[in-house]
């Protein structure tokens, strides 16, 4: 478990770091293949520009950009430490039933979150 949370934080890190840097070298991010097939946005769509947005601190413009790669990039220190936290606690292990209505959840947000994008999406 530490493992996996030590590579996802470096992951993390590094993904940011390396968003910045490419930023302030003015590198080009790769336009989105569906927007530029379909001319509308995919469910992803601003999630690099949030994820650059809540490195420079501006939480708000991320939330606006896509808000669900902004709440998750908030959430996963929560999730990792609630996790941490449970298995110090000698929980059980999570339940199958458990993990069935976490994908859900999850897919249910990706829904809400590409609405979003569709109706109010962002600029390119
Ligand atoms: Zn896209």
């Amino acid at each position: 478990m530490r493992l996996l949370l030590l590579v996802v934080v470096t992951w993390a890190v590094l993904l940011m770091v390396g968003l910045m840097l490419s930023r302030s070298f003015g590198v080009e991010m790769p336009s989105c293949l569906f927007r530029r097939m379909t001319g509308q946005p995919c469910a992803a769509c601003g999630g690099t520009r949030a994820t650059i947005l809540l490195a420079q601190g501006q939480f708000g413009q991320a939330l606006r950009m896509n808000p669900l790669v902004a709440i998750a990039w908030l959430g996963v220190p929560g999730i990792a430490a609630w996790l941490h936290l449970r298995r110090r606690g000698g929980a059980s292990r999570i339940t199958p039933i458990a993990v069935r209505r976490l994908w859900i959840i999850a897919g249910l947000l990706l829904a809400a979150n590409w609405a979003y994008l569709l109706l109010w999406g962002v600029a390119v």
